[in-house]
């Protein structure tokens, strides 16, 4: 613990400050290994080597005031997920060059992975310190400013935010559960052995409080979902969709009937080797926003699907309110709902359903998306690739 503090502070060196280098690692020893080799180069004068081994010594670097011309990551960074502070710096240090520091066989992998992030990846154990450290007072010799970094495009960038996201989701989604099995216990202790005690008002703000713990809980449910979606294989079967199509009609009965919807098919759906539970997932997410965002026309839902090349395409076409153009690709990612839907009741939902369709999809290896307009109703489309000893399998 010791050492980590005294390892934390910033090791700084050098004196006419020119060159500001930033190096976020979880090894003290590789640091100074680093400052070392810098401090040993010819034209090593107008370089300083700040070093990040910890979360917080990180972000007060990456929020303070200081330009940093060079960012060098360590991937074997220990205290977060190395792609995360990538994208961190890529979005908060633009201008920075920033380097990465990989296991010797991994930099060409890196390399084609993280290319628009990052202008350069060196081996850390083959020469690659050694190879940084020329670079640096190369660089700080010439005065050269370090416009190497090729710029992100936005569509990566984008990427690279979602995963920030997640990341930070799947952490607070879970940690926050505990406390709020708590609170809820806590909640429920209220209701049974002070009940006498608690009065007409007191009654009511407990009534509240379990709502609002039930409608926290359901929201972390659907977080942590959507995290443990991410890279999920799926346990593929052959599914009748036709069935699972009647399935989900049959969860939604009740509201139909209520609002006098139907759903209906041209001809009956095909069989597909998918995972049953995040296709009748996906239906769900679908056929209940079609409910959500219904118009004032009888809501119909026509369900579609057509084989295309080697993929099937399911269409789900409603009559409702539609969508803009300039929204139809944002809604697909987390936490994005199109403001004050007219008609609808916004307070409803959180902006997860399509993330999580836009995943089970991903998972599946195809695609989804939205042909709309406001005001004349939406088809959502989703492909799933079917190989041919797929269809063989299941007679198709
Ligand atoms: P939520 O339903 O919780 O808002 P979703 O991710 O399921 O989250 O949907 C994101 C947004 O996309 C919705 O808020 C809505 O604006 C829009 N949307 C989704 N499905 C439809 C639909 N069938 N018709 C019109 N708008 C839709």
């Amino acid at each position: 613990m010791g050492t980590d503090n005294d390892n934390s502070a910033v090791i700084k060196k050098l004196v006419n400050v020119e060159t500001q280098i930033l190096f976020v690692s979880g090894s003290a020893a590789d640091q100074i290994v680093l400052s070392a080799l810098i401090g040993r180069g010819e034209s090593a004068s107008g370089v300083e080597v700040s070093s990040a081994p910890t979360a917080p010594a990180f972000y007060e670097a990456l929020h303070s005031e200081k330009t940093f011309h060079v960012i060098v990551v360590d991937e074997a960074v220990s205290w977060s997920p190395w792609r995360s502070v990538v994208m961190s710096i890529s979005r908060h240090r633009r201008n920075a060059l920033l380097i990465l520091l990989v296991a010797d066989g991994e930099r060409e992998v890196r390399r084609s992975e993280l290319g628009q992030y990052v202008a350069a990846v060196y081996p850390r154990e083959s020469g690659g310190l050694l190879a940084l450290a020329n670079l640096v007072t190369k660089l700080a010799a010439q005065g050269r400013s370090f416009s190497l970094r090729q710029h992100a495009d936005p569509e990566a960038e984008d990427e690279g935010l979602a995963e920030e996201r997640e990341t930070l989701v799947y952490a607070v989604s879970h940690d926050l559960q505990d406390p709020l099995q708590l609170a809820k216990r806590y909640a429920d202790v209220l209701g049974d052995d002070y009940r006498d005690k608690l009065g007409e008002a007191g009654h009511k703000v407990l009534e509240h409080l379990q709502f609002n713990l039930g409608r926290t809980q359901e929201i972390l449910d659907e977080l942590l979902d959507f995290s443990k979606l991410q890279g999920n294989a799926p346990d593929r079967e052959p599914v009748d969709l036709d069935a699972l199509l009647d399935e989900t009609v049959e969860l939604y009965r009740v509201t139909l009937d209520e609002i006098g919807g139907i759903v209906t098919r041209q001809r009956a759906l095909p069989t597909l080797m998918v995972d049953r539970r995040q296709m009748q997932r996906l239906l769900q997410n679908l056929i209940g926003n079609a409910i959500k965002f219904r118009s004032e026309r009888p809501l119909h839902v026509a369900v579609r699907a057509q084989r295309v090349r080697d993929e099937w395409r399911i269409g789900i076409k409603d009559n409702g309110v539609g969508i803009a153009e300039q929204d139809a690709k944002r809604i697909f990612r987390m936490f994005e709902r199109v403001a004050d839907t007219e008609g609808v009741d916004m307070a409803e939902g959180m902006g997860m359903g399509l993330a999580i369709c836009k995943r089970i999809i991903d998972n599946h290896g195809g695609k989804i998306w939205v042909r709309s307009s406001p005001g004349n109703g939406s088809v959502f489309i989703f492909s799933i690739p079917q190989s041919d000893d797929e269809f063989d399998m299941i007679g198709a």
